[in-house]
């Protein structure tokens, strides 16, 4: 395999029980049309990874006989990379040593995700050597989900006034929590602060979140005959129209309930959302392209039926409040909107090609992966001839290259690569 400057990828999928239908999923389609296999139209098709996570590898594809594409299984991205450092560039490899440090996902969400929080690296580490069949690596995950359609996901905890709100409109939390918890939220001044609000907060979400299945079982119960019995003669809120949607998905599950903890936030079409290592979050529906520092490290604790660890969780989370923070992105040029969270390892571009234009992605010291979503184009990686590219195309680029796109019909891509404030920082 020699080492271009732009290399194919073949790509891993993920049939979650929460993906969407293989006929009504962007993550079959792409996925399809990049391995040049077919998708089963009934089975959910929940992710796409492109990277170099042992749990869901990228591969190389080499040109065959004709032109064809064929992959070769044999080689990964991570192996391919190994053997040539140099295209990660001197400061990625410093820094992170001879791998991607970030992953890049799309996700089809036809029904929530758990209930969940990502360790920082210190609590990564320690997980993993304790349990490394639950916690797969030991690095962080702060991630991003920029939304491709409308989406919505539960991410953070509401603010101490929407919380009392809720203690005094929901009996069925105070049940679960008990008066005198219930009283200790109550009872928090405005203006106390964080430091006074926090270990409330904490008690208070862990005690729900411990609460026995019997308890849960029993109290959803009530939750849903009343909601029930009260949107006869009232709107209910979005929050409780959620919670009812939730319990369909999960019956009795304790999640259902901490859904009124947590701010409902829905995404438009260009508009992302990051998380931080410890903060609780659930993505509930739609479609996004993800992008995280490259782990796998899921800490569990509602609307899953895989392993939950409510202690792990309830003691990691930073029991911040109020709305999480939107991104818009950034424009670069007429065509590329560029989303920086606040994390080195990783940022996106999203680009939006008109028929017959050009751009230009100027060489930066890191590498990038690009994801082709529709249409087709030529990427020129500065080679006497470029590269055809379309929809379900995933290219690996080397550090230090420069890559114009020309479209052929309007072409929409991403493209993923190391955060530029991280080399501006060097
Ligand atoms: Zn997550």
């Amino acid at each position: 395999m020699k080492s271009g400057k732009l290399q194919r990828l073949k790509c891993s999928v993920k049939n979650y029980d929460w993906g969407r239908p293989g006929r009504d999923s962007q993550v079959a389609r792409l996925f399809a049309l990049n391995s040049g296999s077919q998708f089963e139209p009934e089975k959910p098709y929940a992710e796409l990874w492109m990277g170099t996570h042992d749990s869901g590898p990228s591969y190389l594809v080499s040109s065959g006989e004709n032109g064809v594409l064929v992959g070769s299984e044999t080689v990964t991205l991570k192996s391919w990379l190994s053997k040539n450092p140099n295209v990660l560039g001197e400061k990625v490899l410093e820094k992170w040593g001879c791998d991607l440090p970030f992953l890049l996902k799309v996700l089809s969400v036809a029904k929530a995700l758990s209930i969940q929080a990502h360790p920082d690296k210190e609590l990564a580490r320690t997980l993993h050597k304790l349990q490394p069949d639950v916690y797969k690596d030991g690095n962080h995950k702060p991630e991003m989900a920029l939304a491709i359609t409308e989406f919505e996901a539960l991410c953070g905890f509401i603010s101490l006034e929407e919380l009392k709100a809720v203690i005094h409109a929901v009996p069925e939390i105070v049940e679960l929590v008990g008066t005198e918890g219930a009283n200790l939220v109550l009872r928090i001044n405005d203006k106390d602060g964080e430091e006074t609000v926090k270990p409330v907060l904490r008690a208070v979400f862990t005690q729900l979140m411990s609460a026995s299945k019997d308890k849960v079982t029993e109290v959803i119960d009530r939750l849903k005959n009343r909601l029930h019995t009260e949107s006869r003669v009232r709107q209910l809120t979005s929050k409780e129209q959620l919670v009812l949607l939730l319990e369909k998905q999960y019956p009795a599950d304790v999640g259902v309930i901490s859904a009124f903890f947590l701010n409902h936030v829905k995404l438009n079409p260009g508009e992302a959302l990051y998380l931080g290592a410890n903060e609780p979050h659930a993505y509930i529906s739609g479609e996004c392209v993800e992008c995280m520092a490259t782990s796998d490290n899921v800490v569990r604790a509602g609307l899953t039926p895989k392993y939950r660890d409510v202690q792990t969780l309830c003691s990691m989370l930073t029991y911040k409040q109020g709305s999480p923070e939107i991104l818009r992105g950034v424009r670069l040029n007429p065509y590329v909107t560029r989303y920086l969270p606040p994390f080195d390892e990783f940022e996106v571009d999203c680009c939006i090609l008109p028929r017959g234009e050009t751009v230009v992605f100027p060489a930066i010291p890191g590498p990038s992966i690009f994801l082709v979503t529709a249409g087709e184009g030529t990427m020129n990686p500065g080679s006497p001839k470029g590269q055809v590219v379309t929809e379900g195309d995933v290219l690996f680029a080397a550090a230090n290259t420069e890559i114009s796109v020309t479209s052929a019909s309007e072409l929409h891509l991403y493209r993923t690569g190391v955060n530029s404030k991280f080399f501006q920082a060097q």
